[in-house]
């Protein structure tokens, strides 16, 4: 049987898998002082095994390592040194496949910001406040793989952004057509990421494989479950994706075209108006507002608005008509927060509170 966060008496042990990267961090600093959550394990590669955390990663940021996480050790990515049923996967794209398949094997429910798995058929790539129904998929994946634990994915970080921006007008009005532009920070190639002689006062129009990761990931969130399946929805989206020397929050250019007629002023009262899935609300880390709406006419900005909600809120503005399609706005995120970290431990709320996390 299973136990709701509310009638537990203890915190859930969790680990952390890829500690020392950067989404790493950011779920040490998510998961310090959480209150359905404590962090029990970090994992990371067999470089930083046997070696404490201060020592393994190197902390970005001026904040202090939260804790006692700095004095203790690594462990391997594995299930057999990793005692944790919950664990929360920052893993790097090249090993998360087998790393987290290994866990979902050992009983245990992963949490995962990789992309190997999230547009699996089975695979659930949530955004609570937009799609919490789509992890009904965890039946299917139990029958199709044998698994006695799970895994449950979140979207790329760019994604993730401009669909918390989409989801309250695709719900509304229906939307047709969509062309997207980003400009992400350097954050979100990790660390040490992208060379500073490649990023310093330029801009770099290519992001490996972030065009498709957008241009499919944003469609099976927007989409339908229909019994064991999500019917991707049917918007005709492209997407640019560009690095720019921004240290976080992914800014993202949209110009939407509506199945009818739709005007700016529609456009705001529908951001304004949505709250989100109800089943979002009043979670520990989920934001009051996941959207708001500023009218400033140089906003959203990454260094104003990025940290807005704790890191979880999405920030729109200059919502205008579009000459070509209908209306056109930016949107803007924090890419290791909204955008990966603080997705995942949303996603792992979500599931305590509905009791689908083991134990
Ligand atoms: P990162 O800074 O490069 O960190 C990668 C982590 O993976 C490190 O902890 C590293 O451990 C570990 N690792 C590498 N090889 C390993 C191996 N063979 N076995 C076990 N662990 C290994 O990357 P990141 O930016 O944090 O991204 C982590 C994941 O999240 C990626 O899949 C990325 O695509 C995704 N993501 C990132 C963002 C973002 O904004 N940065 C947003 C959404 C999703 P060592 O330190 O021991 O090498």
């Amino acid at each position: 049987m299973t136990t709701t966060a509310s009638a537990r008496r203890t915190r859930r042990r969790v680990a952390v898998l890829g500690a020392t990267g950067a989404v790493g961090q950011a779920f040490i600093r998510r998961l310090a002082n959480h209150p359905w959550f404590e962090l029990a394990e970090v994992a990371a590669s067999e470089r930083s095994a046997g070696r404490p955390y201060a020592e393994a990663a190197r902390w970005i940021g001026t904040d202090r390592i939260p804790g006692d996480i700095a004095g203790r050790r690594v462990v391997a990515c594995d299930p057999d040194a990793v005692t944790a049923d919950v664990v929360f996967s920052a893993l790097d794209a090249s090993v998360a496949g087998d790393v987290e398949a290994a866990f979902a094997r050992a009983g245990r429910t992963v949490l995962s910001n990789a992309r190997n798995y999230r547009m699996d058929d089975d695979v659930p790539l949530v955004i609570p406040e937009v799609n919490a129904g789509h992890l009904a998929l965890l039946e299917t994946q139990r029958r199709k793989r044998g698994w006695p634990g799970a895994i449950v994915a979140n979207a790329n970080c760019s994604t993730i952004v401009a669909v918390l921006a989409l989801a309250p007008l695709h719900e509304r009005f229906g939307i047709e057509r969509l062309f997207i532009s980003t400009m992400q920070a350097v954050s979100g190639a990790g660390y040490p990421g992208v060379p500073s002689l490649d990023i310093l006062g330029n801009v770099v129009p290519y992001i490996s494989g972030e065009e498709e990761k957008i241009e499919t990931e944003s469609l099976k969130m927007l989409g339908r479950l229909d019994g064991d399946h999500i019917v991707p929805a049917a918007i005709g989206v492209t997407a640019h994706t560009n690095r720019v020397p921004v240290e976080h929050g992914h800014t993202i250019c949209m110009s939407l075209g509506f199945g009818s007629r739709v005007s700016p002023d529609d456009v705001r009262r529908a951001l304004e108006e949505w709250q989100g899935d109800e089943r979002a609300r009043g979670l520990p880390t989920a934001p009051a507002h996941p959207v708001e709406v500023t009218s400033e006419a140089d906003r959203p900005q990454p260094r104003r608005d990025a940290d807005r909600g704790n890191g979880m809120t999405v920030t729109v503005g200059r919502i205008r008509r579009d000459p070509v399609l209908d209306v056109k706005l930016v949107a803007l995120g924090h890419n290791i927060v909204r955008g990966a970290a603080g997705a995942s431990v949303l996603n792992a709320e979500l599931m305590e509170h509905n009791g689908m996390l083991p134990g």
